[in-house]
C-alpha cells in the first residue's frame, strides 16, 4: 500500500503524487475531493430540511392557537355587542 498505478502509463508511482515520475502527466484530484464535498452540501442540505420541517410544523401549530385566539375574540366582541 506504498503506492498507486498510474492511469496513464500504469507504473507504480507514490500514492500522493502530484505528478507521475515516468510519464509526467498531471494526477491531482481524482474525484476524492468532489466526492467529500458533495456529502457536505448533502450534509447541509438535510439540516435545512429539518429546519424547514420543523419551522412549518411549529407554524401551523401557532396558526391552530391563532384560530382558536380569533374565536374567542369573535365571541368576546359578541358579548359586548349584546351588553351594549
Ligand atoms: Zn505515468
Amino acid at each position: 500500500m506504498f503506492g498507486k498505478i498510474c492511469p496513464y502509463c500504469r507504473e507504480k508511482i507514490k500514492k500522493n503524487a502530484v505528478v507521475c515520475r515516468y510519464c509526467h502527466r498531471d494526477l491531482k484530484a481524482e474525484k476524492s475531493d468532489d466526492c467529500s464535498s458533495l456529502w457536505i452540501f448533502a450534509g447541509f442540505t438535510g439540516l435545512a430540511l429539518g429546519a424547514a420541517a420543523v419551522l412549518g410544523l411549529g407554524y401551523l401549530n401557532e396558526r391552530k392557537r391563532w384560530k382558536e385566539h380569533d374565536s374567542a375574540c369573535d365571541f368576546e366582541k359578541d358579548a359586548t355587542d349584546q351588553a351594549g
